[in-house]
């Protein structure tokens, strides 16, 4: 199993600029279908088993989406969702320091609107 590349990237995840350790320990999870044996999606979380909500990269997207344990369904089947072959993983997070990039970005979406709109998302992908 591999960690998704978007874990390198996503600001849930404890980075080396907040820790002082190059790598973190991270559980890796591929969630399936209980229905369907589908995979939905691949887990990365620094604790487990995850509370309220999981950080996710789901099934053909390119991104972690953090998603309510209630709402992470089967997209095809609608089935609940369990994790398989939960492993452990050190999360190299080895980027150039780059000084100019360091700086807090503006512009960017507070993380209470990336959660709403990755709710919205969801709940219009669902409709569909
Ligand atoms: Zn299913």
């Amino acid at each position: 199993m591999f960690i998704p590349e978007s874990a390198n990237s996503s600001t849930e995840l404890p980075s080396p600029t907040t820790t002082t350790r190059k790598t973190t320990a991270v559980f890796v999870a591929e969630v399936t279908c209980v229905m369907c044996s589908r995979l939905v999606g691949t887990a990365v979380e620094t604790h487990w088993p995850p509370v309220n909500s999981v950080l996710i990269q789901v099934e053909g997207s390119a991104v972690l989406r953090r998603i309510a344990l209630q709402q992470l369904r089967c997209p095809d089947c609608g089935g609940n969702t369990a994790p398989t072959e939960v492993t452990t993983r050190l999360l190299r997070r080895e980027r150039p320091i780059d000084w100019q990039q360091d700086q807090p970005r503006r512009g960017r979406p507070p993380t209470w609107l990336v959660a709403q709109r990755a709710t919205a998302r969801l709940r219009g992908d669902q409709s569909t």
